[in-house]
């Protein structure tokens, strides 16, 4: 599997391409053009030269041979690589200077034509640049040579290059820092709008996401976000709303069907068929009845409409109370109950709601434990805590199942104990931990057995 890289990282390297592109051919159109640049500079140079030497080539028409060697050599000192200047014949024989120097200089051949052209050539290990001119000159050709190092241009271009290079991983490190600081302060508030929708649930829809900067992209994906929300609560509460009428209304014809059947029950001359089916509706109507009401406590609980009035509880009272309840219940399936209690443990809690908690898991107990097994309630204490275990000997709960075992409505493979039941009992018991800050946690293997915890805050000063 192939994981993204996240977007900040994304956009950096983007970032960082398109800069590094952007600089090379940045580079490489003002290196040509440096180059370009000092190419004509250079030869401007040596065609200004050209031209002055012709001026002098003038200006000494009626001068003596010596007068002229005398201005040449003057002329010559006066400019820079002076003594890179020739003058030749038309038969290329040259007339000036007599003495060549350097004198193994390599001037180029003639070219065949009159006209003017640059000649690159080498000379003592650096590149030199020779300029050659024809000119008529009192109505005979002559041809002016003038040559100029190119040192310096090579010189330029490379530290140019050398400065170029240099610039591109310092600019490259600044363009990732600088890319990646933008895009993380840019992205910044998904994270937000990530962490806030992370902590709605089905119980806090009414939460909304923060919608800070006015106008941009993420002010209108966290509006999105805040109409999808509003959708959502008023759907679930429609939906709540919908279970806790359908509830109700189904309470009036139940007890209506439990009276007449208790009525008809008390009948002593009802034939025993008649009073067979009657019993089977009265058994039928009370298990109805009760997932009514478990439907409807949990239909309060959504709509958060509860309203439990605590108070300070004695646990170990509530869980003996409790087990004294059950213990008929595991004496009808040869199961030994036995309980572990001291006083103490107090909590702050609904004592009608806590003892519901209690009888689901030993109920459960009971119900999950083959006859002859053990169950075992015990309360604990200590310092900040308040702890019931229900512990069984019973089938146990695939651990794949387990977490999934307080849901509305699951049941781990009803056919495994053919054991009555509508999988609410859990979710309440969840439901009543939840209001009591209480945790509910469950241990189980399969045909081993089956530990439900909860842990309570204790009271502050205990
Ligand atoms: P139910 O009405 O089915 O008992 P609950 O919500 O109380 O519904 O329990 C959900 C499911 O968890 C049960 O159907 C059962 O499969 C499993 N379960 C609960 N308690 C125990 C237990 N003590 N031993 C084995 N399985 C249990």
């Amino acid at each position: 599997m192939t994981t993204r890289l996240s977007i900040s990282v994304r956009l950096t390297l983007w970032f960082s391409a398109i800069f590094l592109a952007g600089f090379v051919a940045f580079g490489l159109t003002m290196d040509l053009d440096l180059a370009r640049s000092l190419d004509h500079g250079r030869n401007r140079t040596l065609s200004r030269r050209a031209e002055r030497a012709l001026e002098q080539i003038e200006a000494s028409r009626n001068e003596t041979s010596r007068e002229r060697e005398i201005r040449f050599a003057d002329f010559s000192q006066g400019t820079p690589e002076g003594n890179l200047i020739h003058f030749l014949d038309a038969d290329g024989r040259t007339w000036y200077p007599r003495e060549p120097a350097p004198r193994d200089f390599p001037w180029p051949p003639l070219p065949g034509r009159r006209g003017e052209r640059f000649v690159d050539v080498s000379f003592a290990g650096h590149p030199y640049r020779v300029l050659q001119r024809a000119v008529v000159e009192d109505g005979r050709m002559t041809w002016i040579l003038v040559g100029g190092q190119l040192d310096d241009n090579r010189l330029l271009l490379s530290r140019f290059h050398t400065g170029l290079l240099a610039a591109i991983p310092l600019l490259l490190v600044a363009s990732a820092l600088s890319g990646y600081f933008l895009s993380r302060r840019a992205l910044q508030p998904v994270d937000r709008i990530t962490s806030a929708l992370r902590s709605i649930n089905i119980g806090n829809l009414s939460r909304r996401l923060p919608v800070n900067p006015p106008g941009d992209e993420l002010q209108r994906l966290a509006g999105t976000c805040n109409d999808m929300l509003a959708r959502l609560e008023d759907a679930v509460a429609r939906i709540e709303r919908f279970t806790a009428d359908a509830s109700h209304e189904l309470r009036s014809p139940l007890s209506l069907i439990r009276g007449v059947s208790e009525y008809a029950l008390r009948n002593p001359d009802l034939p025993p068929d008649a009073r067979e089916a009657f019993e089977e509706v009265l058994a039928e109507s009370v298990e109805a009845a009760g997932l009514l009401e478990d439907m409807l406590t949990l239909a309060r609980a959504d709509a958060g409409s509860a309203g439990l009035a605590m108070e300070s509880i004695d646990l170990c009272e509530v869980l003996l109370d409790v087990c004294q309840s059950i213990r008929p219940l595991a004496d009808a399936k040869s199961l030994a109950l036995e309980v572990h209690a001291k006083p103490g443990g107090r909590v702050d809690g609904h004592r009608a709601s806590l003892r519901r908690l209690l009888w689901t898991l030993l109920d459960n107990a009971v119900k999950y434990t083959p006859a002859g097994g053990r169950i075992e309630a015990l309360l604990s204490t200590s310092p900040g805590e308040a702890r019931i275990t229900v512990a069984d000997t019973g089938i146990g709960i695939p651990a794949a199942l387990q977490p999934r075992i307080f849901e509305r409505f699951f049941r781990a493979d009803p056919s495994r104990g053919q054991v009555e039941g509508s999988g609410l009992g859990l979710a309440i018991a969840r439901w009543i931990a939840d209001i009591h800050h209480a945790t509910l946690r469950v241990h189980s293997t399969e045909q081993v057995g089956s530990e439900f915890i909860v842990a309570f805050p204790a009271r502050p000063g205990q």
